[in-house]
């Protein structure tokens, strides 16, 4: 059987950006991946570095994105160096229009909470009327009331993102399989013997980052990854010029110029197929907001399902029974990029999660459990 000292288990965001912080920590792991059918979300995301909104009742997240976000800028400086590949993060501030009073009340509502819950330190953020919302965004419709503003926020391009990094983790000595899937981790006095058609491998340690599968794996080595169902659907107009020039968490333009559109949550779905009726919502929407994008074509539309624990808030926990063992998972793999790359991985590295991250503990279920 093969002996390695640490294998990652899962290829997508996630698992390649630890890949990637253990390799420039001098671990060089192995990387065990699904297939190109499995539902990935590392292939399906809006591709925001977003901070804005993030971490109601749960202020620790909420700094945790706010950090990562800080960190974006070295880590993008970093993976240029390590892979050659520009991601083309911007951070000049993102918006979240209102189309109603309402909205915009419990909008306003959320982010004071969060600013009264970090105790004032999640990032500024501005409550606009519709008057100052127009004069800062061009090209707005009529029917936006007013907006939240962040100066925190930003996006990259998510595809060339998850290129840079597997070329990054290849270029610093890990080991990439495709096509392996784990079928079953067997911990054992030595470490973890992981099997799947066709390999059985005995690994030291392990990180399960394998997404939705979490939830099957953790399990089997004394961890707990609740997950709930979350489908979202993002639409893509025709490439144009570059005209939006404010980001938003529903509206962006890309760097090669479509414009993005999304993005909805279904909760009672299995199927992957886009439906049309949400597709009309997302696009009616997104012209009430930008009126001009009622003269482009869409030209692609996609789904996935969010890698979403129970609560929304990240899980990072090592077992307590197989110590060896830790286990990531996140929606916002995108934003959290950074954080996983510089802070989690080296961590890992160190066989000891800080005592910050204790809060991110699947424990937290059992506890509400049994409160
Ligand atoms: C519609 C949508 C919009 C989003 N927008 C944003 C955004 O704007 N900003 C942001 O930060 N985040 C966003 N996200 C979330 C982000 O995409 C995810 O947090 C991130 O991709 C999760 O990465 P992952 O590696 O955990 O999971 P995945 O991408 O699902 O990767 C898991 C990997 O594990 C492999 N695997 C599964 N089981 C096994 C196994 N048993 N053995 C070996 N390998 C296995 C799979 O093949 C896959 O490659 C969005 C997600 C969706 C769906």
């Amino acid at each position: 059987m093969q002996e390695v000292d640490l294998t990652i288990i899962g290829g997508g965001l996630v698992g390649a950006s630890i890949a990637w912080g253990l390799a420039r920590s001098g671990v060089k792991p192995l990387v065990l991946d699904g297939s190109d059918l499995d539902l990935r979300a590392s292939r399906a995301n809006f591709a925001l570095v977003w901070v804005q909104g993030k971490g109601l009742h749960a202020p620790h997240y909420a700094l945790w994105s706010a950090a990562s976000a800080n960190r974006w800028p070295g880590m993008a400086a970093a993976l240029l160096q390590d892979s050659g590949v520009d991601v083309g993060l911007v951070q000049e501030g993102g918006f979240t229009f209102a189309l109603s009073d309402e909205e915009l009340t419990a909008m306003r509502a959320d982010m004071e909470y969060i600013a009264i819950e970090t105790a004032g330190r999640a990032p500024n953020f501005e409550i606009l009327d519709g008057a100052e919302t127009k004069s800062r965004v061009p090209h707005l419709g009529s029917e936006v009331v007013g907006s939240v503003y962040s100066v925190a926020d930003g996006h990259v391009n998510a595809l060339r993102l998850f290129h840079a990094l597997h070329i990054a983790m290849d270029r610093k000595g890990v080991s990439y399989r495709p096509n392996h899937k784990v079928e079953l981790v067997d911990p054992v006095a030595d470490g973890f013997i992981l099997k799947g058609e066709g390999f059985s491998i005995l690994s030291r340690k392990i990180v399960l980052a394998a997404g939705l599968d979490n939830e099957r794996l953790a399990p089997m080595v004394g961890l707990a990854c609740p997950l709930k169902r979350s489908k979202g659907q993002v639409l893509v107009t025709e490439k144009c010029k570059p005209f939006l020039s404010c980001l938003s968490p529903t509206i962006r333009q890309t760097d090669e110029g479509g414009i993005m559109i999304g993005d909805s949550e279904e909760t009672d779905t299995t199927s992957i197929a886009a439906s049309s009726d949400i597709s009309a919502v997302l696009a009616s929407r997104a012209i009430r907001i930008f009126p001009a994008l009622a003269g482009l074509n869409l030209v692609r539309s996609w789904t996935g399902f969010r890698v979403k624990t129970a609560d929304g808030v990240p899980i990072y926990d090592q077992s307590e029974r197989y110590p060896g063992a830790f286990l990531v998972a996140c929606h916002s793999g995108v934003t959290l990029a950074a954080n996983h790359s510089l802070v989690v991985a080296p961590q890992i590295a160190a066989s000891r999660l800080d005592d910050d991250l204790s809060a991110f503990s699947a424990g937290r279920f059992h506890a509400q459990q049994t409160a």
